[in-house]
């Protein structure tokens, strides 16, 4: 049987990739020239990588580790210490580290982390913070999903956190999960990672992949797809689903104006541009009038090349800068991108919706002025920039601000022959890879129940 799967992303992909498991035939339409969506990276004209997003792997992403494993490739994610590491402001370039021991379980690990760390809160606030918890703890996911109707910074107030936990922790911790501020994101975003993260032990260990994902991660998967009799085509762009008299899909049409018929047909494009394409009888349905509540939030990712090498870690780093999020220096923390003799410094740029339209020159300039604090040794006058790249997404991952959990649409839509992937679609992670991955499998699942008997396994 033919599936038609609109999105080369993550999403896209694995739905293909479960799809050929179960003896499917998919056929991948990507609207751009590059595969990945949000992964896609490209090769500039000295041969360097840069990419759509610097992406940070965990030990909690059951469903991706798994696919890692089925394409043969585990040994290209590679593991830092179990530690998370913050950047110190007041102290410019140095760093506090919450480091999970080894020896002992989840959630014990996490909260030894925790305790063990007395730079950033105090006794007295990393108490409140704990007794803040135990409702969480106790209830579980039913609670954590009740408090989709707070903000993060609603709900630390609601429980008595002070807020210079906030300050401390939680504003790195909200623009890395979603680009945004505490004050934007849903309660139940945060406390469904730290749910994840400190249920297992090593659950919030952090891996980066060893080169550019569209050799490391991508190629194997279309090689694997296409193997087994799947097809995977870019420049293709859905303009228009076509329907039938019943109201089911007939086939999509291309901006090139061929139309593809097939089987089956699923949607792994991001929730932006799928709204857009909703075709008009399908608007009165809930399910479809649900997706208006999705926005894609902006973000940027720079990529800075200096003259010569930093004092830094071989890890992911929150940066705690007003502008930036996260930061590796990749010429130490990713093998392909290895340099002894220069940085290479990948930073996440959030929030950007007051940058995003702004000229690549000034972003960086205020970058480098961010910089200063994490690097007092190199910058501004010592390490000169050698080049740089900025990509802008102005719709990347949906902006998980409260309330919106109920709208998640799940993989199989009211239209028989039409379902869903993507990681805004209904699955127990965030807008993550890992969300991606498992919405392609859960779709695959959909799939295979409606249509054969045989179905994958997914790790909710
Ligand atoms: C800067 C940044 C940092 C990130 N960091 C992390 C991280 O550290 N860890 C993590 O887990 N996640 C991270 N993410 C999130 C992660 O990348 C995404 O959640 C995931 O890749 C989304 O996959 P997807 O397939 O659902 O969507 P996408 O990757 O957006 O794929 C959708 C695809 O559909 C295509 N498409 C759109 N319209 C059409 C059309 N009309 N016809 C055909 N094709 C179409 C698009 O071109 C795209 O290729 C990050 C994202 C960004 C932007």
């Amino acid at each position: 049987m033919r599936v038609a799967i609109a999105g080369g992303g993550l999403a896209g992909l694995s739905t293909a990739k479960y799809l050929v498991d179960q003896g499917f035939q998919p056929l991948v339409l990507e609207r751009r020239d590059v595969l990945g969506g949000k992964v896609a990276a490209w090769q500039d004209e000295d041969g360097d990588w840069y990419e759509t997003g610097l992406h940070a792997f965990f030990k909690a992403y059951a469903n991706m580790l798994q696919l890692f494993r089925e394409l043969g490739i585990e040994d290209r994610l590679q593991w830092k210490d179990h530690a998370l590491i913050f950047a110190m402001p007041n102290a410019p370039g140095t760093f506090s580290r919450y480091d999970f021991p080894k020896i002992l379980p989840g959630p014990l690990d996490g909260i030894v982390a925790i305790l063990g760390n007395n730079e950033m809160l105090t006794w007295e606030e990393k108490i409140k913070f704990g007794l803040g918890l135990i409702p969480a703890i106790i209830k579980g996911q039913e609670y954590v999903e009740a408090m989709d109707q707070y903000s993060w910074t609603e709900w630390l107030r609601k429980q008595g956190i002070p807020e210079r936990v906030n300050q401390e922790v939680f504003i790195a911790m909200s623009k890395a999960l979603n680009f945004i501020d505490p004050d934007e994101i849903s309660a139940t975003v945060v406390l469904t990672a730290l749910n994840r993260f400190l249920r297992e032990q090593k659950s919030s260990k952090i891996a980066l992949l060893d080169g550019a994902p569209p050799e490391r991660l991508l190629e194997p998967m279309i090689d694997y797809i296409e193997k087994r009799g799947g097809e995977i085509r870019t420049q293709k762009n859905v303009e228009e689903i076509l329907l039938n008299e019943k109201g089911q899909v007939r086939g999509l049409r291309m901006s090139s104006g061929e139309v593809i018929t097939s089987d089956l047909y699923v949607s792994a494009m991001p929730v932006d541009p799928l709204k857009l394409l909703v075709p008009e009888p399908w608007r009165e349905m809930t399910y479809f009038q649900n997706l208006q509540h999705f926005e894609g939030v902006p973000v940027i990712n720079i990529h800075l090349w200096f003259d010569q090498k930093f004092n830094t870690v071989d890890h992911l780093l929150f940066s705690r800068s007003d502008l930036l999020s996260v930061y590796a220096d990749m010429s130490v923390a990713c093998k392909g991108y290895e340099d002894p003799n220069k940085s290479m410094l990948e930073l996440v740029f959030a929030p950007a919706k007051d940058w995003i339209s702004r000229p690549d020159e000034e972003i960086i300039a205020a970058t480098l002025k961010e910089l200063e604090i994490l690097f007092p040794d190199q910058l501004p006058h010592k390490a000169k920039l050698l080049k740089y790249h900025v990509v802008k997404t102005p719709r990347s991952v949906y902006k998980s601000v409260p309330g919106l959990e109920k709208y998640k649409p799940s993989q199989k839509s009211p239209i028989p022959n039409f379902f869903l992937a993507g990681d805004f679609t209904k699955q127990p992670y965030l807008a993550s890879m890992e969300g991606a991955v498992l919405s392609g499998k859960l779709c695959a699942m959909e799939i295979s129940r409606a249509f054969t008997a045989k179905t994958p396994v997914a790790h909710a």
